[in-house]
């Protein structure tokens, strides 16, 4: 059990990668907080975690949320070892087309998110003498672009700055922070941008798959939630301070860094 006695908070835990990882976490012997605005089915997802995983409903871009989940975390388990900024949507347009309503959304839900946890937890972890982790969900597109997707480049490229100045500023307290950066996993995200784009660019639903999305990857294969959830549970469970301010690209080599 890697992380037995580890309490980790994980956001945008009710599906996709989120609840992924919270799986793989309670797993491994952590008690994992599904922090997500879709409340029922962040009750539904704790409820399969048998008394390891307490729901929090919990709108990221909400620091009164966001303070009162880390706050119901430390009540229920004592204190935060791990934070996992997942939560995140997808829009899809060519940047002229972006509302301004649409573009602050999107970057307010990736990174006032990430900032609000982080800000959130960082205390607990600090005071602790435990220091802990705190692990940002990037994408490829933290590193490369991509069309129709100017807020969510720009907001995942963002999160790689975040997470460099919180392992400089954690090192002393023993806080760690890393980006992973997926490829294309079938969750909810993607399945709902697939019809989207080919809308957009006018080309079917699967040449968005095959000649879009797995394009760049060695052997056209999507990203798996496992592949995902075992980055996140290497980067969590690393046992010394020396894997900080990192990003791990897992995209059968879409990007290759
Ligand atoms: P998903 O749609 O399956 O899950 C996202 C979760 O976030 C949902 O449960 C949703 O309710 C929650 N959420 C949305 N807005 C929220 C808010 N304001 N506050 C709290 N929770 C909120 O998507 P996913 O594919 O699992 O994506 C999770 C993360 O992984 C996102 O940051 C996404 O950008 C990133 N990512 C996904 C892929 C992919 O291919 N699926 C690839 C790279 C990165």
């Amino acid at each position: 059990m890697k992380l037995k006695d580890k309490v980790a908070i994980v956001t945008g835990a009710a599906s996709g990668l989120g609840r992924a990882i919270a799986q793989r976490y309670v797993a491994e012997g952590a008690k994992v907080v599904i922090a997500d605005l879709d409340a029922r089915h962040a009750e539904a997802t704790a409820a399969e975690m048998k008394g390891a995983a307490l729901a929090v409903a919990m709108d990221v871009t909400s620091e009164d949320d966001v303070n009162r989940g880390v706050a119901k975390t430390v009540q229920a388990f004592g204190g935060v070892d791990i934070l996992v900024s997942n939560a995140g949507i997808q829009i899809v347009h060519p940047a002229e087309a972006f509302s301004y309503a649409e573009w602050k959304k999107l970057l307010a839900i990736h990174l006032d998110g990430a900032f609000l946890t982080t800000k959130a937890c960082l205390p607990h972890m600090y005071k602790s003498g435990r220091g802990g982790t705190i692990i940002y969900m990037g994408s490829v597109h933290s590193k490369v672009a991509s069309p129709l997707k100017a807020p969510y480049v720009t907001a995942k490229h963002g999160l790689i700055g975040l997470a460099k100045t919180i392992a400089i500023e954690g090192a002393a307290h023993g806080v760690r922070a890393n980006v992973i950066c997926p490829g294309f996993v079938r969750t909810p995200l993607v399945d709902k941008q697939i019809p989207e784009q080919a809308a957009e660019l006018r080309i079917s639903e699967e040449d968005v798959v095959r000649k879009i999305m797995l394009k760049d990857t060695v052997d056209g294969e999507f990203t798996t939630l496992d592949d995902v959830a075992e980055a996140a549970l290497f980067f969590a469970a690393f046992p010394t301070r020396a894997l900080t301010g990192q990003s791990l690209v897992v995209s059968h080599g879409w990007y290759m860094q």
